[in-house]
């Protein structure tokens, strides 16, 4: 039947001024976002280490691509249906940096091993098993990485003879071809205190490095050891364990990534939520249109940018957000096209359909977040 009821239009087109852009909406500003990418690039090249980014952080083809443009070996995904718009976008190289929930999801993964180079983790013998089935009935090889826990009690077998136990679990399935290992410590990522950070995190790339030592001791080599994220990065690069690093957020700097001691290895903002004024009724407050539904508050509160003005965000409701003046600082009239500092890149690039990428004062391009609320 014909529609009656016109579509919504676009949140933006290219060419058109930033101030308007229909909101609340995700901006990429892409000479900041460039040069992260530059900077991370230049310390991966400089260390020989690889760079393989976390694409759980945007979920976005064309951020991926432009990595990729620059030198990034592959992404990682975290998610078996996250890999799918990067593969079909042409990333030819994805790591599954994660274990796989179910055997049904070895399937898909094990055909699309059939046409792009793909690598999953591993921490027990049953997600081998199924593996190792998928890719026998698909006729594909898949790469494996044994995920070591090396502090973060999350996932990960503890030492060297389990990765052994695991390695003889594998040997009769030689298309499960294995790589190394992953060592992954979340939970240093955040340490205020760069001192602390660097303390922690060589700690941690230590504990790895014992276990590769133990298992070439035992005539195993790991070609391959990944991890490390934005807040443990610059000193993964220089441990010496890793040869390949999986950092997301450095490319955006969300505000809790901000909130870190940086060191020389620093990173911009380049992500912002645009939200509007869009009422100033109550005379002391102003009300704007992005709440919980256009960013994620687990990390905290987001910011207003440029930082230093008299506006601060104190409150998000559903679709709310509350904005508090400083005394004797006028009211932004309704309207007012506001930045936002995301409190967390990830989950909050998850509520966006797409990314408005501009430079300077324009909009340059709308990237699709293909693999938003892919979390199979
Ligand atoms: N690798 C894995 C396995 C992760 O879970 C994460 C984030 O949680 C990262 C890397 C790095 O992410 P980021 O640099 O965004 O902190
Ligand atoms: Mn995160």
């Amino acid at each position: 039947m014909h529609d009656r009821f016109a579509p919504f239009p676009p949140a933006a087109t290219p060419g058109a001024l930033l101030a308007t852009v229909d909101t609340p909406a995700l901006l990429l500003d892409l000479d900041a976002f460039e040069r992260n990418l530059d900077r991370m690039q230049a310390a991966a090249d400089a260390a020989g280490v690889q760079l393989r980014p976390h694409a759980k952080a945007h979920k976005c083809p064309a951020v991926a691509l432009a990595q990729l443009a620059r030198g990034a070996m592959g992404v990682c995904c975290q998610k078996a249906s996250e890999a799918l718009p990067f593969l079909r976008a042409g990333v030819g190289d994805v790591h599954i940096s994660n274990e796989l929930a179910a055997p049904a999801k070895a399937g898909p993964v094990a055909q699309w091993a059939r046409h792009a180079r793909l690598s999953v983790c591993v921490d027990d013998a049953l997600q081998i098993e199924a593996l190792a089935a998928a890719t026998r009935e698909a006729g594909s090889a898949l790469g494996v990485l044994i995920e070591i826990d090396i502090g973060q009690g999350r996932c990960g077998v503890v030492d060297a003879p389990a990765v052994l136990r695991l390695l003889e679990r594998l040997a009769p399935h030689p298309q499960l071809v294995f790589r190394g290992l992953q060592a992954y410590q979340g939970g240093l990522q955040h340490l205020r205190l760069r001192a602390e950070r660097r303390d922690q995190a060589l700690r941690a790339a230590e504990r790895a490095g014992r276990v590769v030592s133990a298992l070439e001791s035992a005539g195993v080599r790991c070609a391959t050891v990944t991890g490390g994220g934005t807040g443990s990065v610059e000193f993964d690069l220089e441990s010496g364990v890793y040869t390949e690093l999986q950092p997301g957020s450095y490319a955006f700097m969300d505000r809790d990534y901000a909130d870190n001691e940086a060191g020389a290895l620093r990173f911009e903002h380049a992500l912002f939520v645009a939200t509007r004024v869009m009422s100033t009724a109550a005379g002391t407050q102003a009300v704007v249109d992005a709440g919980l539904k256009s960013l994620t508050l687990e990390c905290g509160l987001p910011v207003t940018w440029p930082a230093g003005g008299a506006l601060r965000y104190t409150q998000a409701n559903d679709e709310h957000g509350l904005i508090a003046v400083e005394t004797g600082a006028p009211l932004p009239p309704l309207g007012r096209l506001l930045r936002l500092v995301p409190g967390h890149c990830d989950p909050t690039f998850n509520l966006h359909d797409e990314l408005i990428a501009f430079r300077g004062e324009r909009v340059e391009a709308l990237w699709p977040i293909a693999a938003r609320g892919h979390s199979r």
